[in-house]
């Protein structure tokens, strides 16, 4: 089989590494791929986004499987499109993406087939927003931008001035575009965050391994908000009762929304959890393969991933049986200075071999260029490094001593990831 991944990151090389596992495999692409990515697979500059560039490239290769890994892509329905063209490819179609793309979609879903969620409001006039943040009178208080904001659309304003700031730059500066047209100002609601990615035909779902993000630059969940600068798998709080509990009152009803509206999801769907003294509730859906959880959820899959992908594709997942290991995986990432604010580019990686490896752990790239053999920074996040462990211990010590053997100038990372 020929695949064609979409993407260039840290997700993307994980999934094209576990798509090389695969011995029906003969050769994978990736668009537009990174540096690390590079040295496993055949990389192809077409942007994530070109929806035209890849069903042309896709068709004129005789791709298989076209594997679309980002939000922005699957929102504006490269899935159609290459169906449509007669190519398969895996992800959802633009209909069911909008579950991501539109909080106020997702939050109106969970309301009409009672699916445990914070309470909410959905305002399109700032004054009307403010008006209700006022009466409510409740802090801290979350404000969200409706549409995709690259993982920074969610204010939590801790009294009414930073609401009032909040409401003002998404609404009236824009600072998220027409993502801001439309604000859902949440109920703030408290307890362990748990993610927790799920293949689905739109008939079946199955859940991964659970797992858990770092989210903030910093040790002690301090700084900035980043895309994550960690991950562990699985998450210590998710137990098999809970697993229990949120198969039935979120996973399969989330499924079976969607069906009713007409808007069948297959791919990956993203719950992010928070297990409040009432229950699980949903933080957000994502529909499709989270960053950096991939890199800890897929290096523990048994079963051949492609096996996964086509029965997804087919609707035939019920049959399909899922393996897992029964080791933890952790990931540490690596990210340049100053990240998630300015930082600089081209900078030169030391510690790594010839394929952005090394001893101990599997690195997968996120921000990296390969250029005459050697390897050189090119993003906020750049590397991933992950370790398989019998333990959750032993797999952060094992993530830990290889990104001492690592080294960039301004590199950072937390230390407390898992902790
Ligand atoms: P992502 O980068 O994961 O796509 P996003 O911009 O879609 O992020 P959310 O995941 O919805 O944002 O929220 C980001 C974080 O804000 C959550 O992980 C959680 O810690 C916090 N958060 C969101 N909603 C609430 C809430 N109602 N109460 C408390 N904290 C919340």
């Amino acid at each position: 089989m020929k695949i064609l991944v979409i993407g260039g990151g840290g997700r993307e090389h994980t999934i094209v590494r576990k798509i090389k596992e695969s011995p029906r495999v003969e050769k994978v692409y990736c668009a537009p791929g990174n540096g690390g990515i590079s040295r496993d697979a055949e990389c192809v500059d077409i942007s994530v986004t070109d929806i035209d560039g890849v069903v042309r490239f896709a068709a004129e290769h005789q791709i298989d499987l076209v594997f679309v890994a980002p939000d922005d892509p699957l929102a504006a329905g490269m899935v159609d499109a290459l169906e449509s063209a007669g190519i398969r490819a895996f992800g959802p179609r633009a209909n069911a993406a909008v579950i991501e793309s539109s909080k106020v979609f997702a939050k109106d879903l969970m309301k009409k087939y009672h699916i445990p969620t914070a309470g909410y409001e959905v305002f399109d006039e700032p004054h009307k927003a403010l008006q209700y943040i006022r009466e409510n009178n409740q802090y801290p208080i979350v404000i969200k931008a409706d549409g995709l904001a690259l993982g920074k659309g969610v204010i939590i304003a801790a009294d009414y001035a930073e609401a009032h700031d909040a409401v003002k730059s998404i609404m009236e500066d824009k600072v998220f575009g027409s993502s801001g047209n439309r604000v859902v100002v949440e109920e703030f609601i408290t307890g362990p965050e748990v993610s927790v990615l799920a293949f689905t035909d739109g008939k079946s779902l199955k859940p991964m391994v659970s797992s858990k993000d770092h989210k903030r630059a910093l040790d002690g969940d301090k700084g900035l908000n980043t895309g994550g600068m960690g991950t562990i798998s699985p998450n210590p709080y998710y137990s098999e009762e809970m697993a229990q509990l949120c198969m039935k009152t979120i996973f399969l009803p989330t499924v079976e929304a969607m069906n009713k509206e007409g808007r069948t999801f297959k791919g990956c769907l993203y719950f992010g959890l928070m297990l409040t003294k009432d229950g699980p509730k949903v933080i957000e859906y994502n529909s499709r393969f989270g960053d950096p959880e991939t890199q800890v959820v897929l290096p523990r899959l048994k079963t051949d991933f492609v096996d996964i992908l086509e029965a997804v594709v087919e609707e035939r997942l019920e049959s399909q049986t899922i393996e897992w290991s029964q080791d933890a995986c952790a990931c540490v990432v690596m990210a340049s200075g100053g990240y998630p604010g300015k930082y600089a580019k081209g900078i030169e990686i030391s510690g790594l071999d010839d394929f952005g490896q090394v001893e101990g752990a599997t690195v997968y790239h996120a921000g990296t260029l390969y250029r005459d053999h050697r390897f050189y920074t090119n993003g906020g996040r750049v590397l991933g490094v992950t370790a398989l462990g019998g333990t959750l211990d032993e797999a952060l010590k094992k993530a830990y001593a290889s990104v001492e053997k690592i080294n960039f100038e301004g590199a950072h990372y937390r230390s407390d990831i898992g902790k």
